[in-house]
């Protein structure tokens, strides 16, 4: 099975070839443990999933690194602002370290609950604290360091490549500041090292040659990731917000610190989830949804899963209830068709003997397709299409069908085998439901007459009361979800 990524380094689509024949090295930029996941966080690592599993699928073995940022993450990604584990353990009347077991507890819930893949590790940055110290000891040998009065900080100007993985312009870069570089000598330095202040203990500092304090954010993913994979990482993933400083800072430290070997030969970064109204999800802002309230309203784990494969990840998915409401319909639909079909598989597949015997022409084709979409770019979106279709192909039985839906379901990882249990539906008083009809009937007008200003309100309004609309050949029907 070919494979074909779209790179970032280069922006162009690339035949995937690691390394070492058979095996991959893959990094994930993982969370900040400071608060809850957010489901645009979820939706980067859904997708990731999907590619780790499309690597799987295709033979490769995967050495999977998802680290768990638990110190130096300040509320900028620069290097002010508060540590953001700090304020979570101030708004919170907790220890930093409670603070990061608690949310890290929390995130291993919801990977499982989305039926995400165990890396092969989960390293945690306060355990690679060493690591990083060393790295900086190596960019110090080699010149690219220098000392302000609270840190250490990366020169950027050393670094000649610094900013081209990024399209950054170093020079437009420099005459459009207009803030107090502090001790800074470029606006793109970074800290390697900051130092605790004089007079007051943090909760989470280290002795180092250099003072006692704690590492710099971008550290730990360059420390951590040579600890544990090399030098060279086939795969690095992250979301779209990351390129221009985080993975920018990350391959100056990594090349600076070994000799310009280089730290990753494919960068692979997924696009962001929006909301409809301020189009932004931040945990920062503490204005975010989390896959508990998803849960609490009734949606499994698996719909919001599928609800990203509905999406190619280079491409922004709008969340609204609207959305995920359609999603989950299509879902359970598709659960019910695919269910028929493994049912039929299940009653005449002879154990592994039949498992193993050879496709019929037909299901080759089917397998073609599938496996074409998958190694265009992670094409999840086109290979659920396939999916839909064969299980519409009359000319396949329904066990040729069955067997291949097992099959791919290793890569779509919806544990299509599993009973969901049914959405809640929504009680509708008469009132309620005459004043739905009563909007349905206007949305209906409003489209016939082009009025569309009045019909994008309808719609809002309808989506205010959980109300999904479906045009269907008779008329719309509604349902409260
Ligand atoms: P964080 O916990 O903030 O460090 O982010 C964890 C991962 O989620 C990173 O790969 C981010 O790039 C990614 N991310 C942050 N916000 C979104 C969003 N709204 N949609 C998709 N991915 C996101
Ligand atoms: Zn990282």
């Amino acid at each position: 099975m070919k494979l074909s990524l779209h790179n970032t380094l280069g922006r162009k689509l690339q035949e995937f070839v690691p390394l070492k024949p058979g095996v991959v090295g893959m990094y994930c930029c993982g969370p900040t443990v400071y608060h809850y996941a957010h489901i645009g966080n979820l939706r980067t690592y859904v997708n990731e999933d999907f590619l780790r599993r499309i690597l799987e699928y295709a033979g490769y073995e995967v050495n999977h690194v998802v680290n768990i940022t638990d110190v130096g993450h300040l509320t900028s990604d620069s290097d002010d602002g508060d540590d953001k584990m700090e304020k979570g353990a101030a708004r919170e009347g907790r220890t930093v370290w409670e603070i990061a077991d608690h949310y890290t507890q929390a995130f291993f819930k919801d990977w499982e609950r989305l039926n995400l893949k165990q890396p092969t590790h989960w390293p945690k940055a306060t355990d690679f604290i060493p690591q990083q110290i060393a790295l900086v000891q190596e960019l110090d040998k080699r010149g690219y360091v220098y000392r302000t009065e609270d840190g250490l900080y990366f020169d950027t100007e050393k670094f000649s490549r610094y900013g081209h993985f990024a399209g950054l312009r170093m020079d437009k870069l420099m005459a459009g500041v207009r803030v107090d570089l502090g001790d800074k000598k470029n606006p793109t330095d970074f800290a390697l090292w900051k130092f605790s202040p004089k007079d007051k203990k943090r909760a989470m500092e280290w002795d180092s040659p250099w003072g006692t304090g704690f590492p710099g954010w971008h550290a730990e993913c360059s420390a951590m990731s040579t600890a544990l994979i090399g030098r060279t990482l086939d795969i690095h993933c992250g979301g779209t917000d990351h390129i221009r400083v985080h993975h920018t800072n990350e391959i100056a430290q990594s090349e600076c610190a070994h000799d310009g070997e280089p730290f990753a030969r494919y960068w692979v970064h997924n696009e962001f989830l929006k909301t409809e109204d301020s189009g932004k999800m931040s945990k920062s802002s503490g204005e975010f949804l989390t896959l508990q309230v998803l849960i609490d309203k009734g949606y499994e784990a698996l719909d919001y899963r599928y609800f990203c494969a509905t999406a190619h990840y280079r491409k922004f998915l709008t969340f609204s209830w609207e959305n995920i409401a359609s999603a989950r319909d299509a879902h359970r639909a598709f659960r019910r068709r695919v269910k028929a079909l493994l049912d039929a598989w299940n009653a005449v597949r002879q154990g592994e003997t039949d498992a193993a015997s050879d496709l019929t022409d037909a299901q080759k084709n089917w397998q073609g397709q599938f496996e074409d979409a998958l190694g265009q770019d992670v094409n999840i979106p086109k290979a659920l299409g396939v999916a839909q279709s064969l299980c519409r192909d009359g000319n396949l039985t329904e066990a040729e069908r069955g067997r291949l839906l097992a099959d791919w379901d290793r890569v779509l990882g919806l544990e299509l085998a599993l009973e969901l249990p049914d959405p809640p539906s929504a009680e509708v008083d008469a009132d309620e439901a005459a004043r739905i009809d009563a909007l349905v009937a206007a949305r209906t007008v409003a489209r016939e007459s082009k009025n569309w200003p009045e019909a994008d309100r309808i719609r809002k309004e309808l989506a205010d009361l959980k109300v999904v609309v479906t045009d269907t050949p008779t008329g719309p029907v509604w349902k409260k979800g």
